[in-house]
């Protein structure tokens, strides 16, 4: 299995980061895109193989919330998929409640109709919701929902979806995908028991948002715990030295992580 990020950058970035999202390739050679952001026309061409069409490459897609550098990209997905006869529908993975959430206030205003046709997510998609901390399988690897509280109101909670990813086919260690997550640390602790690899969303920039786990939260967690640590979802030019700190490294965009062997 392969991961590529297609982007390292947070929701305002630059085209030299783009958003965070992903690509990983099974050793089948199928893919499955892990968010599908604003940019993802830019930064799937920029990912994928010369002359790859994008709706020829993916097989699959997972989304972890509804934040539009995860979704904005969504609707030209579903367009370019249905109005190519000779695509199926590709398989769309998302915690249930969150998938439902997503058409009814996302994107129901502009997939919702075609002309002579009232439309629904089932039309674009082959849609498999996900019970929540539920799993499902693709390409033999097991992908494991974890509850990641992104958001609080003080009225309600907002989640996103982690990733922990590991060979459907026998006991191993897992990679840790966080998605965006506030800062966590007893939770990290319990997934670093089984993950041997951790790509964490970062913030690098001085004012905190709290919806993200800063740089110098994720600085005082244990060594042994950041040296399983790569960062990514952080702002232009950190002005950090993650190596220096005991972490892996910042992503850079396109970077590609060959796990064969390691999972
Ligand atoms: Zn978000």
């Amino acid at each position: 299995m392969k991961i590529r990020f297609l982007g390292v950058g947070s929701a305002f970035t630059t085209p030299e980061h783009y958003q965070s999202n992903l690509l990983i390739t099974a050793p089948s050679g199928r893919n499955m895109l892990v968010d599908c952001g604003t940019d993802i026309r830019f930064s799937l061409r920029e990912g994928l193989p010369d002359n790859a069409l994008p709706y020829e490459a993916i097989d699959a897609v997972y989304i972890s919330h509804l934040h539009s550098d995860h979704i904005g990209g969504m609707e030209w997905l579903a367009f370019l998929t249905y109005f190519n006869p000779h695509q199926p529908r590709l398989r769309l993975y998302m915690e249930e409640a969150t998938m439902r959430e997503m058409w009814r206030t996302s994107l129901k205003g502009g997939l919702g109709c075609i002309q002579g046709k009232r439309m629904h997510l089932t039309d674009y998609f082959d849609c498999r919701p996900v019970a929540v901390n539920g799993s499902f399988i693709w390409e033999s690897i097991r992908f494991t929902l974890v509850r990641m509280l992104h958001i609080s109101t003080g009225y309600r909670d907002f989640y996103s979806y982690g990733l922990l990813m590991a060979d459907a086919r026998k006991a191993g260690p897992a990679i840790f995908f966080t998605t965006d997550t506030q800062y966590r640390p007893h939770l990290l602790r319990d997934i670093a028991q089984d993950a041997a690899l951790i790509f964490h969303d970062c913030e690098t920039s001085p004012v905190r948002s709290i919806v993200h786990a800063h740089y110098l939260d994720l600085r005082e967690l244990p060594a042994a715990l950041r040296t399983k640590m790569w960062l990514y979802h952080y702002q232009p030019d950190p002005k950090f030295d993650p190596e220096a700190d005991g972490f892996r490294g910042f992503v850079r965009k396109g970077q590609e992580f060959d796990l064969e062997g390691l999972i």
